[in-house]
């Protein structure tokens, strides 16, 4: 059973819920989103089908949930949710693009793909500081001097950046420059590490399991939200399957049935989930067609020499192409491209960039 506070609701409002429920012998889970405070309960429902919760202060609904994922549930919240990322959107009224190097390599490379991500219309830089590798002889990214680097370009360009955080043990020092927390496909059932980045206060990242199926998926992101923290993006970034022509399959319906179960934002990885940089642009078009909340995309200076992924980054000379796609889809899905400063007008054209390219 869930407890759906309004708007308005303050924190008296809310313990007053919890302490009724917890007199009653049940417990209690607060989980605050932007907008929205809902409170999960657990224990004996006949005991609480006897509480008068309706009629608490600032109660909005109080909702039966036979979901195993309840608090991320759009039974608990029938209104998609927008994620703020240091006061950029993700959410269902606009396409976001979040975009950047996979790897932070050095500070030249990294402002370089940062500057080819705003100039495509990117709203949210990426970049990876702590690289997970299947090769323990790769390169394991540059640590926290690579979060140091992020976080200088982020202020120079005045973006927010969201970056991978592999291990319980480095939450707190991602969270202290980030402003999104990113939990990729191998950590995706690494429930303790799901648990520490809820408990982190910033926006969570959560990548799909590349052998994970959608409810696998939404049950992490009820990990988080069984924290207290609500601000969870979903990334579909393709699944394992038995074709080797592309690095993974990317499961497009996998957008709208999450979109049928959950309140969450949804976004899509086209970069991951090709691994090849001629599929990129076409999986953007599928993943704003399809109604994604946005796209992540992997962008490299000089991918020749990239450390990491450069087959699938895409290069400077693309970018005009990856903004044309984004403004051009967008408009026809009646979306706007949540902005980068650069004035888009109400057909979702941006200046300097023509339609006909
Ligand atoms: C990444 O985004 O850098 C990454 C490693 O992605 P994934 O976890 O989807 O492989
Ligand atoms: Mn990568």
């Amino acid at each position: 059973m869930v407890v759906v506070m309004r708007t308005a609701a303050s924190d008296g409002d809310i313990d007053r819920v919890v302490d009724a429920v917890t007199n009653v012998g049940g417990e209690c889970f607060v989980s605050r989103g932007r907008h929205q405070t809902i409170i999960g309960l657990v224990g004996d429902l006949t005991q609480f089908a006897e509480l008068p919760l309706h009629a608490f202060p600032n109660v909005e609904d109080v909702i039966r949930v036979s979901r195993a994922f309840k608090l991320v549930s759009n039974d608990a919240q029938p209104r998609p949710s927008t994620v703020e990322v240091a006061g950029r959107a993700v959410g269902r009224d606009t396409v976001t693009l979040l975009a950047g190097p996979c790897a932070v390599e050095t500070p030249e490379q990294t402002r370089r793909a940062c500057e080819m991500a705003k100039e495509a219309g990117a709203s949210i830089l990426r970049g990876g500081a702590y690289k997970p590798r299947t090769s323990p002889y790769a390169f394991q990214g540059l640590g926290e001097s690579g979060l140091e680097i992020l976080q200088e370009v982020s202020r120079d360009l005045d973006l927010p950046f969201v970056t991978e955080v592999v291990t319980p043990a480095d939450v707190e020092t991602v969270a202290r420059r980030a402003d999104m927390l990113q939990v990729g496909t191998r950590n995706m059932q690494n429930f303790q590490l799901l648990k520490e980045v809820g408990l982190a206060g910033k926006p969570v990242l959560l990548k799909r399991g590349m052998t994970a199926t959608i409810e696998e998926w939404v049950m992490a992101a009820e990990y988080i939200a069984h924290t207290g923290n609500l601000d969870i993006v979903l990334c579909e970034r393709g699944v394992r399957t038995f074709e080797p022509m592309t690095r993974n399959t990317l499961d497009v319906s996998a957008v709208p049935v999450v979109q049928s179960l959950t309140h969450l934002p949804v976004i899509i990885d086209p970069s991951h989930s090709g691994g090849r940089r001629d599929l990129v642009l076409p999986l953007i078009r599928s993943a704003i067609a399809v109604g994604a909340d946005g796209v992540i995309v992997d962008v490299h200076p000089d991918p020749e020499h990239a450390l990491v992924d450069g087959p699938q980054a895409l290069v400077r000379e693309d970018m005009p192409a990856l903004r044309d796609t984004l403004t051009r889809f967008t408009a026809a899905v009646g979306r706007t491209v949540e902005s980068d400063g650069v004035a888009t007008d109400r057909a979702g054209r941006s200046p300097g960039w023509g339609l006909g390219a």
